[in-house]
């Protein structure tokens, strides 16, 4: 019996080693703009993980004086630099920030997220983070402040290790687009929906997707309705998940 006992205890410590190792939790941080008085505040930030650039929703920030903070890849940022050209043309409206080199989720244990290769060690998630910078700073843009892995899931370790890197990490409160994979109509009713210290996820990396014409919609009646939109880079936001702290 006691043999038995320690045989079962055995394997009771390997399996709960081997499902530490693929099941431990991921982290998708919340990120929210500090309140301020009085004022309806929004923060629209937009993923540009690779592909090319939806121009609807670009002329619609220009258009109509509508700020956003641009998450970059260094695969982006190669093959859209028309698009670039037109964000450095408007410096008051648009803020590039971190989005990585080559668009690897920034967790550190081998594993799929929405079928797409985390970075798998420590190293690759320094490498992802370090080589998204550098893209950045080729093209002549500020040194960015701000990080958001591809998925913006996160191992709490990964966290730690970019907060040291010293970029703070950009959650968000309201997903927008489902990953540019919703709707027009129900993309436009969730960022429509967003309220003072939202902050908004969205796609401007895919032109032939409906989500497009919806975050364009969204935008528009957020502005009716007198909100005012702030980059990451002009607000403080405050993230959980030891994110922003
Ligand atoms: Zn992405």
């Amino acid at each position: 019996m006691r043999l038995l006992g320690k045989y079962l205890c055995a394997i009771a410590i390997s399996a709960c080693t081997v499902s530490a190792g693929h099941t431990a939790p991921l982290l998708e941080p919340t990120l929210h703009l500090t309140p301020q008085a009085g004022s309806g505040r929004v923060a629209l930030t937009l993923d540009a993980c690779g592909g090319q650039t939806d121009t609807r929703i670009l002329s619609a920030l220009v258009d109509n004086r509508i700020p956003a903070t641009i998450f970059v890849t260094g695969i982006w940022l190669k093959r859209n630099e028309a698009a670039i050209e037109i964000m450095r043309a408007h410096p008051d409206l648009f803020e590039l920030e971190n989005h990585g080199g080559r668009h690897i989720p920034a967790v550190d244990t081998p594993r799929k997220i929405y079928g797409i290769r985390s970075a798998g060690s420590p190293d690759a998630v320094l490498a992802e983070v370090e080589s998204g910078a550098a893209a950045l700073a080729r093209t002549g843009e500020p040194a960015p402040k701000w990080f958001r892995g591809a998925t913006a899931e996160y191992s709490p370790s990964a966290i730690a290790m970019i907060r040291k890197l010293g970029f703070k990490i950009a959650g968000f409160s309201i997903n927008g687009d489902g990953g540019s994979l919703l709707g027009a109509k129900e993309t436009a009713r969730r960022i429509a929906a967003a309220k003072d210290g939202d902050v908004i996820i969205a796609h401007i990396n895919q032109p032939t997707h409906a989500a497009g014409e919806g975050v364009v919609q969204g935008l528009l009646s957020l502005k009716q309705k007198g909100l005012t939109f702030v980059r990451l880079d002009e607000a403080d936001g405050v993230g959980n998940d030891g994110t922003t702290d």
